[in-house]
């Protein structure tokens, strides 16, 4: 299995340090607002990269860290003449809801930065006794000519970064590159003691204290948007490996940004819309799909028409699914069994994820074996139940476990939210007993009754059944 690895640049064979398993670290939200749906992306991708690794059979452990202190919670704490805390808490519970109609399973922890300040003390300390981190006044900074291999994961050099500086208004520091380690409090916001006096962390330090107490001094795989990889990310390597001799992260992940416009989705620039906003108007199902429809590394443009044309992929799937519901519950041993090339639709699907998480293909695989599933149904009236079975799991371990596009548990709810199965099922008789009695105007009016309520019946062999518009 290879995965694309941003610090060496290159897809590489996909090795953990202890299979089978595996431990990954997401860099969670800052929440001080609703996450918009470009933040959902990377949780998205994170989701189904997590679930292949699954699939796959690893044992993985994920952990997503909470930001729940930083300048913009701080200021809308001012502004709402309240604590930090209660902004934060309020937006981690909107953060929960979100990912839950998003169908993001959840990580198996959530570490919040306000429960890790010791451990980042520690670290500052480990640093500053290294000669790494030097303290100005109750402020810390990391020197970040002290680490030799500064620039490795952005592949940025000192120097330039250092004559690209603009000239920063904050002269205690160094040198403009070096970042803040440690806070000095200012009046009216939230602190903690530390050896420095009353502060709080700075954002970096958080990551690879709270990776490293959860995950370990390594983690197999650490991933985050592109927008991270520098600094971010290219100090959390330079705090964790100043103090510690191991490799931090052994395979660094990048999700491509979601774009408006060719620009990236972003609180700052107000060019976006939240993904409670999204999901009001269009299905978890149609924003999974069509983020997989694009690989994670690369940019994706959002607009309403792409999820409105996803949705449509997504009816194709769960039409498909609705056809294995309804056959399986007729179904017995007494069938054919016929050919069909299972193997090789799983054998694709798994070539394709194994080389750098394709959901681009895979989704591909899955509508050809929907085209393929479809026609089998259609040209045999009479199939096994196992036969049937193992179609539907294809479905259930690939586009529900995977990618979580449609979810078996849901279809009588969704599709027929207001409807009854049972009524629906009992029009349908109503149906042939008129058309046998060649009362075909009733007939015809049952027909419209369901078009109206939003389904098409189609004749078969077998005897009618339905489908969504
Ligand atoms: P934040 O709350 O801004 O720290 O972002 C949370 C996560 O969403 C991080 O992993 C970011 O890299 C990611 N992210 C932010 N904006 C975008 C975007 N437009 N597209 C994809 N991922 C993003
Ligand atoms: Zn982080």
């Amino acid at each position: 299995m290879l995965i694309y690895n941003t610090l060496t640049r290159r897809k590489e064979e996909f090795k953990p340090l202890n299979p089978p398993n595996v431990t990954m670290y997401m860099c969670g939200p800052t929440v001080y607002d609703y996450f918009h749906i470009g933040n959902s992306r990377s949780f998205i991708m994170s989701d189904i990269v997590r679930r292949y690794l699954e699939y796959k059979g690893y044992k993985v452990k994920f952990v997503m860290n909470l930001t729940d202190i930083e300048d913009r919670i701080i200021k809308k704490s001012n502004e709402q003449q309240t604590t930090a805390e209660a902004i934060s808490q309020f937006y981690i519970d909107a953060f929960f809801e979100d990912i839950e109609k998003l169908k993001v399973r959840k990580a198996d922890f959530y570490p919040k930065a306000t429960s890790h300040v010791e451990e980042m003390i520690e670290l500052i300390s480990d640093l500053e006794r290294k000669g790494i981190a030097y303290n100005v006044d109750g402020d810390v900074f990391y020197n970040v000519k002290k680490f030799d291999g500064y620039g490795k994961l952005s592949g940025k050099k000192i120097d330039e970064l250092e004559a690209g500086a603009r000239v920063e208004v904050n002269e205690q520091k160094n040198s403009p590159l070096d970042f803040s380690l440690w806070k000095k409090a200012k009046p009216g916001e939230p602190s903690w003691d530390s050896p420095w006096g009353k502060g709080r962390p700075g954002w970096h330090i958080e990551c690879s204290a709270m990776s490293t107490k959860h995950l370990g001094k390594t983690v197999d795989i650490h991933a985050g948007g592109n927008d991270l990889i520098f600094p971010h990310h290219e100090n959390e390597i330079a705090q964790s490996e100043g103090v510690n001799e191991n490799q931090f992260v052994k395979y660094w992940m990048h999700f491509g940004f979601l774009n408006i416009q060719n620009e990236k989705m972003s609180k700052s620039l107000g060019n976006f819309f939240t993904a409670r906003d999204v999901l009001a108007r269009h299905s978890a199902e149609a924003v999974r799909l069509f983020f997989s429809q694009t690989h994670y590394g690369g940019p994706l443009n959002f607009s309403d028409e792409l999820l409105t044309s996803a949705q449509k992929g997504v009816d194709k799937i769960i039409n498909l699914a609705e056809r294995f519901e309804e056959s399986i519950a007729k179904a017995d041993e007494n069938g054919i069994q016929p050919e069909f090339a299972l193997k090789n639709f799983y054998n694709e699907f798994e070539t394709v994820m194994d080389d750098d998480f394709n959901t681009p293909q895979a989704v591909a695989v899955i509508f050809d074996f929907v085209r393929a599933a479809n026609k089998v149904i259609d040209e045999n009236p009479n199939l096994t139940k196992s036969f049937l079975l193992e179609l539907k799991n294809f479905l259930a371990k690939t586009a529900e476990d995977v990618l979580g596009v449609i979810h078996f548990a849901d279809l009588r709810r969704d599709l027929h939210s207001s409807l009854d199965i049972d009524a629906i099922n009992k029009m349908l008789e109503e149906r042939e007993a008129a058309k046998k009695e060649k009362n075909y105007k009733l007939a015809d009016e049952i027909r419209n009754k369901l078009n109206d309520l939003g389904l098409i019946i189609q004749d078969s062999k077998t005897g009618p059944t339905f489908k969504r518009k």
